[in-house]
């Protein structure tokens, strides 16, 4: 695998642009201009600038991976691609476009892989060039920190295309997990009832919320509470998810907890907008209620 494609140079684009680079594979990024393509390029050269002052990264492995981070224009290049990665904007007609176009560079041997978080492998892949090389690539945020890839196979996505982004993973230091198309995938499907049922418990009083993170911390090893995690996440994209469980699963134990509709109808999204299961006007984060 020597060059990859990367679709959105937002904050998941740029970090699997990072560490594609860091492990010596050429990486075409793309965005809606080649301007954007360039803002990502120089925020992600600021991140290792700043591996380098903090002795994490030495310089000339900086210069290495800057030198083979290339924003395109368009999607033309991206015909000596081995694996398209499609990071941008979790909306399916967007996707569908991309893909459109991507359809007309694909090598015929070429992977094409989509970072979605919530759209169905499989329907997506009914708008890829061919569902046979289509695959779900989940990465986490932020991408050069969290080990984990979660790999998801559509109806169709064949061997070969398992085999490509399992090759990526290992060549980017991830360990890869398999799972078949589902909603949230494994880690949202366990994550999402975790910090509903966290809310759940801090909506009856069970215990105080710094008291529920302290037990899931200290009782289970997690390393964050479930509610400070929650306000990372947003509180409305957790809504959001569950109720696309809800649905889909048609079963009632996915509904959202009350306490989080309410804190969402009065603003309180988490970290984002300041407040959430916490308050972080001050120095340190103090318990909203
Ligand atoms: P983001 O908003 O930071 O970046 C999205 C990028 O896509 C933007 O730079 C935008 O300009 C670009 N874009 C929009 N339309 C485009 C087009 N037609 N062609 C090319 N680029 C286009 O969003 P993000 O958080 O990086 O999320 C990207 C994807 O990763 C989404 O599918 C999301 O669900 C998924 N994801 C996000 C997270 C997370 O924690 N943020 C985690 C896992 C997966």
């Amino acid at each position: 695998m020597d060059v990859i494609g990367v679709v959105g140079a937002g904050q998941m684009g740029a970090g699997i642009a990072q560490i594609a680079a860091q492990a010596g594979i050429q990486v075409l990024l793309s965005d809606v201009s080649l301007e954007v393509a360039q803002k990502g390029k120089a925020g992600i050269v600021k991140m290792l600038d700043k591996a380098v002052e903090r002795g994490k990264l030495e310089a000339d492995k900086r210069d290495r991976a800057a030198d083979l981070l290339v924003p395109v224009a368009d999607l033309e290049p991206m015909r000596a691609a081995d694996i398209i990665i499609e990071a941008a904007t979790e909306r399916e007609p967007i996707k569908r476009q991309i893909f459109e176009n991507i359809g007309k560079v694909l090598a015929p041997n070429a992977i094409l892989a989509t970072n979605t978080s919530s759209i169905s492998i499989t329907r997506l892949a009914q708008a890829a060039p061919d569902p046979q090389r289509f695959i779900g690539m989940h990465f986490f945020n932020p991408v050069p920190l969290m080990p984990l890839l979660e790999l998801i196979k559509g109806l169709a996505t064949g061997e070969a295309a398992v085999t490509a982004a399992e090759e990526f993973g290992r060549r980017t230091g991830k360990t890869t997990i398999l799972a078949t198309d589902s909603p949230g995938f494994v880690v949202n499907r366990i994550l999402l009832p975790l910090l509903n049922e966290a809310a759940f418990a801090a909506g009856e009083r069970l215990a105080s919320i710094p008291d529920i993170d302290a037990g899931m911390k200290l009782g289970c090893g997690h390393p964050m509470g479930p509610l400070t995690l929650a306000d990372m996440v947003g509180l409305d994209t957790i809504v959001e998810v569950l109720k696309v469980f809800q649905a889909d699963f048609g079963d009632p134990k996915y509904r959202p907890a009350p306490i989080l509709t309410k804190m969402v109808e009065a603003g309180w999204l988490g970290r984002k907008t300041g407040k959430g299961f916490y308050d972080y006007s001050g120095e340190a984060p103090v318990p909203s209620f």
